[in-house]
C-alpha cells in the first residue's frame, strides 16, 4: 500500500481480468454497434442522465478528494461538462456526415471524392486527478461520439471520484463498449501490454514518456495532454494593472493552482512591478477575507502529500521575496495562496511546472528579454496569458511564442470554451479535443471516391506499354 491510502477506497481491477475486458471491447467494436449514430446518442443520453442524477454525489466525492470548494467543482468542471454533452447531442449527426471533396481538379469530377469520418476501434483513455470529472467524462464522450469502444484507466489519486465514476458510466454504458480500469501503475502497465487503437493521456511528461514507449511497439497514435509552465505577461502598457493581478492570480488559485493551464509564473516590466506586487497583496487579502488557513472554505488542498511535500520543500529554497502567504499545514494538505517576488532565474519555483498555489514573479527589464527567457527555458507552454492595452505589443508576444493556448487580459478561460480546440504544442502535448475536434481526434478522416467505367478510354493513356505517342500527348 503506497503511502497515499487510495487502496482502501479504491479496489484495483485484477490484474487477470484485463486481457478479457479488452477482448470484449474489441468484439464489441466488430460487432459494428458503435456505426450506428443513433445508438451513440443513445449511449451518450444514458451517460449524460447518469450523471446528472448523481451530480451532487460527484460533487461530494471532489470534495472528498480534493478538499475543493463546491462552487469551484461547479464553475470549472460540472457547467463546462453538460455544455459539451449538449455540443456533441446537437452537432453529431452533422459532424459524422460524409463531407464532400471540393475545388477538386477535372479528372476527379467524375469520381466524386468524399471524406468518411470512421471511428477507430478500441481505445484506452488515462485520465489524472486535479479536475477528475471534467478530464475524465469529456474524452470518455468525444470517443463514444465518434463511435470506438473505450478502456478508461481512473486516476487513483481521487479514488472516490474514480469509484463513484467508474460505477456510473459501467451502468449507463453498454457492457461491450466500455470498460472501467481502477488501480496504480501495475494496472497501466498491464494495459499498455495490450494493443489500441488510439490512447489518449493527461498528465506529466514523465509518465507521457512511458504512454509513448508503449504506444510504439505497435505503432498506436497518442494525444498527449500534458503540462508545462505556462507564462504571465504584465506589460508596461497594461493600464489596469489592478485588474490583472485579480484576474491571474483567480486563475493561479482555483482548485490551489492544480490546473494544468495555470499561469505558472508573471514576467513584469519594471514600470508596473511595485503595483502588480501591492495589487497581489489586497487581492489574496480580499478574496479569503482577512487570511487563509487549514479550515478556509473557499481554497482547495494539495491533493496528495508528495505533491504537498514537493511545493513547500521548493517554496523552503526560494531566493525570492514572500510577500503573502508561505504557511502551510501537512497533516490538512494545506498551502496558503502564497506570491513571491524578485524571484531570481534558475530559482527553486523556476525548474518545473508548480502546480500548486504559489506564484513567482520575475522582473525582466523588457517584453523582449522576457520572451528571451521562456525561449530559452520553458518553450512551448500550454497556455500563455498576455495583460496589455497596446495591441501591436499584444500581437508581437504571440508572433515570438508558441503556446498551447492564450488569451489576453485573462486567464484560463479559454478552456470552458467547447467549440475550440485545446491540446498543447512541442512540450506542453499534442493532439486537441473538444467540440468538432474532439470527434475528430478518435476518427479516421476516410478518403472515398467511385471510378465511373465509361471514362476507360480517356484514361487509356495511364497503362503500358508507355509509347512515344502517349508520352507526346
Ligand atoms: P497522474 O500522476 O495522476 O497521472 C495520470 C495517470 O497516469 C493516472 O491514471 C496514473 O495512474 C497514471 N500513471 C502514473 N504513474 C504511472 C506510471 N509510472 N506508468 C504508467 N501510468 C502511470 O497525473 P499528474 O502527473 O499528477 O497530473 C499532473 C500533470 O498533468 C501536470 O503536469 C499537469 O499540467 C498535467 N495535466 C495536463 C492537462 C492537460 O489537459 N494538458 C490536464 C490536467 C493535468
Amino acid at each position: 500500500m503506497s503511502e497515499f491510502d487510495w487502496e482502501s477506497i479504491l479496489p484495483a481491477t485484477p490484474l487477470g481480468e484485463i486481457e478479457k475486458d479488452i477482448q470484449t471491447l474489441r468484439q464489441g467494436f466488430r460487432s459494428g454497434k458503435t456505426l450506428d449514430l443513433n445508438f451513440r446518442l443513445d449511449q451518450i443520453r444514458k451517460l449524460f442522465y447518469a450523471l446528472y442524477d448523481n451530480v451532487d454525489a460527484i460533487k461530494e466525492a471532489i470534495h472528498k478528494d480534493l478538499g475543493r470548494p463546491v462552487f469551484e467543482t461547479e464553475l470549472c468542471e460540472i457547467s463546462f461538462q453538460w455544455g459539451e454533452f449538449n455540443n456533441v447531442v446537437s452537432n453529431l449527426k452533422k459532424w459524422a456526415a460524409d463531407e464532400t471533396v471540393k475545388g477538386t481538379t477535372i479528372q476527379y469530377t467524375l469520381t466524386r471524392p468524399k471524406i468518411r469520418k470512421r471511428p477507430l476501434g478500441t481505445v484506452l483513455i488515462i485520465s489524472p486527478w486535479n479536475y477528475p470529472f471534467v478530464l475524465t467524462i469529456s474524452p470518455l464522450l468525444a470517443a463514444l461520439a465518434a463511435g470506438n469502444t473505450v478502456a478508461l484507466k481512473f486516476s487513483e489519486m481521487c479514488p472516490h471520484t474514480s469509484l463513484l465514476l467508474g460505477k456510473l458510466c459501467t451502468e449507463a454504458l453498454d457492457k461491450e463498449i466500455f470498460k472501467a480500469f481502477q488501480g496504480g501503475v501495475p494496472v497501466v502497465s498491464e494495459i499498455l501490454k495490450y494493443k489500441f487503437d488510439k490512447i489518449m493521456y493527461t498528465g506529466n511528461h514523465r509518465v507521457g514518456k512511458i504512454i509513448l514507449d508503449a504506444a510504439n511497439k505497435y505503432l498506436t497514435p497518442v494525444i498527449l495532454e500534458l503540462g508545462g509552465k505556462s507564462p504571465v505577461f504584465v506589460t508596461k502598457n497594461c493600464q489596469n494593472v489592478s485588474l490583472a493581478a485579480k484576474r491571474a492570480l483567480w486563475g493561479k488559485l482555483v482548485n490551489a493552482g492544480q490546473t494544468c493551464v495555470a499561469p505558472d509564473y508573471i514576467i513584469v516590466e519594471p514600470e508596473v512591478e511595485q503595483e502588480f506586487i501591492k495589487a497581489c497583496q489586497y487581492w489574496v487579502e480580499k478574496f479569503y477575507r482577512g487570511g487563509v488557513d487549514s479550515d478556509h472554505k473557499d481554497f482547495t488542498h494539495i491533493a496528495t502529500p508528495g505533491h504537498w511535500r514537493r511545493l513547500t520543500s521548493m517554496l523552503a529554497q526560494t531566493e525570492g521575496n514572500i510577500i503573502t502567504g508561505g504557511n502551510s499545514d501537512e497533516k490538512s494538505r494545506f498551502l496558503a495562496p502564497t506570491v513571491v517576488a524578485k524571484v531570481p532565474d534558475g530559482d527553486s519555483l523556476m525548474n518545473d511546472e508548480i502546480f500548486g498555489p504559489i506564484l513567482p514573479i520575475l522582473t525582466a527589464r523588457s517584453v523582449d528579454e522576457g520572451i528571451r527567457y521562456v525561449h530559452e527555458n520553458h518553450d512551448t507552454p500550454l497556455a500563455m496569458y498576455v495583460f496589455t492595452d497596446n495591441a501591436s505589443e499584444g500581437e508581437y508576444i504571440q508572433s515570438q511564442i508558441n503556446s498551447g493556448g492564450l488569451i489576453f487580459n485573462d486567464s484560463l478561460v479559454h478552456v470552458g470554451c467547447v467549440q475550440a480546440p485545446f491540446g498543447g504544442v512541442g512540450q506542453s502535448g499534442y493532439g486537441s479535443y473538444h467540440g468538432e475536434d474532439s470527434f475528430l481526434a478518435f476518427s479516421h478522416r476516410q478518403t472515398f471516391m467511385k471510378q465511373p467505367h465509361f471514362i476507360e478510354r480517356p484514361m487509356a493513356i495511364r497503362y503500358a506499354p508507355y509509347t512515344s505517342r502517349k508520352q507526346k500527348a
